[in-house]
């Protein structure tokens, strides 16, 4: 015997509609016993449902008690109660409540489904219910393609398929012709007198009556009459099925439920997840181009200064560079012999020299120009950063000449970019006119004109805009216009840190001493800080264009909850478990946006990299691993957010009240 006893000690329901309370049952007590069909018969509005809805823990009554078996079923907590009616309960209603999109294999196997069974089994089980009720030429069927007959058999195969204890149908026979009508109660009958499960049908028609064992009249919510004369032999009633265990849906199920779902309503997916791609693309591509902006700027500022190195001016000023004119402050101090050597004693100084830079005009026989000369490290220091020359070699003490960059170059001597080493080995006259001397102030020098060759082809670049001569040769111009070398002064000096990590001391230590001093570090700092306002705001247009998606999923979702409230009712009917519904819809709102995450990612990366290239800027945009990890972070967390709301609201619907499908 695969029933149980269900017994129903002084149970009422009632129903608030506004002002007016209304007593669907008033004070049932009723015993409902396996291996019979009883057949509960009363008019319509005479309560027939709320008893089959609370008999099947659907509904809670508003007083008395519930037996199932040894389970007092009123005291069941709602998960509980939605795991005891998974593995006890088997639900048959009168319009059918297939799901509309699933084939019947798949609507019949959702219990097992929802009782964490895998696709394979599921299945495989499904069809062998749907093939003992003569379904086997329907099984890929969706409910569309069946007659109302063939509706009602998948349903009951659903109901059977977690083999239950307790078959419940409310009117099952209700839209269903005489013949399927018959059927359909005899399959019923057959499920009592050949299992020994506990079936109850409902219905407002005696149509039947003769096929039950048993038949209850109910009116007002009070039983009016029972043909019940004894109470039948019980023995060998199945044991308590075990509701307890706390399996539900497995999560993979629930993923390929999500996409199937999402799938089944593509066009509309797809619109919500727009939401997400440009949300995700636009940041994505503000981020990036901030980020390449920067790192752009940085390049064309440093040129190629070291991170050891420190640039001395006599006087202590802003660290950092900025974007307004300089104020300098303070004494100035000279940059002499004396102060560079003292410059070295500071610890973990590797070198330090002084520079000049000197106003020029350069001369050929093809044009001419002015521009700003300076002095290269002293040749012996060997590993101090240098400007990259593109062709030629660098000047020194032994080989004096001038280094010119490339675009000078090309004007100078008419050559091409690509043919400017053929003017290496040429001659310039070069005219100087003053040099940039200490304090910023620029202190007349003799006007006096050399000629030098050109030794070098710098790479262009912005801090190239102008030449270099050896140190050597700075010094010889510096000494003809203030005497003796001793007395030089220079404009600049160079200091270079062991590392980059004794950078900042060593600076701390020479502004100490009254100079100023300007680390590569400070610069990129000051830049970095200066676009941080910039990146705030670029993310900040990413953010919303985020929330606008965030809203339209949360829309999209609660409009998903209305529409699907009936499937949300079957599934709760089935056995679903509130945190189920709610996993659910869910998963289904990350899906999304986890995919508009992945395609925003894949767009923003193309189309910045699609306009970088089109406007011959490589640099420009800079996709970092990490956001691309957080576009898809954003993308279905947004959608976790926005899709929880109306996730919850799904999961708090009750099983009837969802079902009625106001
Ligand atoms: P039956 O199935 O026998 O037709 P029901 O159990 O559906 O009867 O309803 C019994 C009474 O309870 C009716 O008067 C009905 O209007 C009322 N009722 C049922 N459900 C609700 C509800 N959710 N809210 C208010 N009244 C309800
Ligand atoms: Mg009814």
């Amino acid at each position: 015997m695969k029933g149980i006893t269900l017994r129903l000690d002084h149970v009422s329901r009632t129903y608030r509609r506004g002002e007016e309370v209304v007593q669907a049952l008033d004070d049932v007590s009723l015993t409902l016993y396996p291996g019979q069909l009883t057949l509960i018969l009363g008019p319509s509005g005479g309560g027939k449902s709320s008893l089959l809805h609370v008999l099947g823990g659907m509904d809670r009554p508003t007083a008395g008690r519930i037996v199932a078996g040894n389970t007092e079923i009123t005291g069941l907590s709602a998960d509980k109660l939605a795991q005891w009616r998974r593995r006890t309960v088997g639900f048959v209603f009168q319009s059918f409540y297939l799901l509309p999109g699933q084939t019947a294999v798949d609507n019949a196997a959702l219990p097992l489904l929802l009782d964490g069974a895998g696709r394979r089994s599921r299945r495989e089980q499904a069809q062998a219910v749907l093939r003992q009720f003569g379904l086997e030429g329907r099984l890929q069927h969706t409910p569309a393609q069946l007659s109302g007959g063939q509706i009602q058999r998948v349903a009951i195969a659903r109901a059977l398929t977690n083999d239950p204890a307790i078959i419940l149908a409310d009117e099952p026979t209700g839209n269903l012709d005489t013949e399927s009508g018959r059927d359909v109660t005899n399959l019923l009958a057959r499920l009592a007198h050949e299992d020994g499960r506990t079936v109850v049908i409902v219905s407002h028609n005696e149509e039947f009556a003769s096929l039950a064992d048993r038949v209850v009249k109910i009116r007002d919510g009070h039983i009016a009459a029972d043909s019940l004369e004894t109470s039948p032999n019980l023995e060998g009633e199945r044991s308590e099925p075990d509701h307890d265990a706390r399996r539900g849906p497995r999560l993979t199920t629930l993923l390929s439920e999500a996409v199937r779902s999402l799938n089944r309503r593509r066009g509309r997916s797809l619109l919500t997840s727009l939401g997400v791609i440009i949300g995700v693309t636009s940041m994505v591509l503000l981020i990036s181009i901030g980020a390449g902006l920067k790192a752009h700027v940085i390049r064309t500022i440093l040129g190629n200064s070291s991170l050891t190195a420190i640039t001395v001016s006599p006087n202590s000023m802003p660290t950092g560079i900025s974007f307004t004119p300089q104020v300098t402050s303070g004494p100035a101090h000279p940059i002499n012999g004396a102060a560079i050597a003292r410059f070295r004693r500071i610890p973990h100084v590797k070198a330090a020299y002084g520079i000049t830079s000197f106003l020029v005009s350069f001369t050929t026989a093809k044009g001419s120009t002015t521009a700003v000369v300076s002095m290269l490290p002293p040749s012996r220091l060997k590993d101090v950063q240098r400007p990259q020359l593109a062709a030629g070699s660098m000047v020194s003490a032994r080989r004096p000449g001038l280094e010119l960059p490339q675009s000078m170059v090309t004007a100078l001597f008419s050559v091409s970019a690509k043919s400017s080493a053929k003017a290496i080995g040429r001659t310039v006259t070069v005219q100087i006119h003053s040099a940039m001397g200490a304090g910023g102030a620029i202190t007349a020098a003799a006007t006096r004109t050399v000629h030098l060759r050109l030794t070098g082809v710098l790479k262009n670049g912005f801090a190239q805009s102008g030449g270099y001569v050896s140190h050597a040769t700075g010094q010889r111009w510096l000494q003809a216009s203030t005497g003796s070398k001793a007395s030089i002064t220079y404009s600049n000096a160079e200091v270079y840190a062991a590392t980059a990590q004794n950078v900042h001391t060593i600076a701390q230590a020479i502004r100490a001493k009254g100079y100023g001093a300007i680390t590569t570090r400070s610069i990129i700092d000051q830049v970095g800080h200066g676009f941080a306002a910039v990146e705030a705001a670029l993310g900040v247009v990413g953010g919303i264009a985020l929330a606008v998606a965030g809203l339209m999923i949360g829309v999209v979702m609660s409009m998903a909850v209305l529409e699907r409230r009936r499937d949300i009712g079957i599934w709760r009917a089935v056995g679903a478990r509130r945190r189920d519904v709610f996993a659910q819809f869910l998963i289904e709102a990350v899906t999304m946006g986890l995919f508009g995450g992945a395609v925003g990612d894949l767009l923003g990366w193309g189309l910045g990299k699609a306009g970088a290239l089109l406007m011959h800027q490589h640099g420009l945009f800079l996709v970092q691993p990490w956001l691309v990890l957080l576009g898809l972070v954003f993308g279905g967390g947004v959608a976790g957010i926005a899709g929880a709301i109306p996730a919850n609201h799904a999961a708090q619907l009750s099983p009837v009240d969802a079902l009625r499908n106001e």
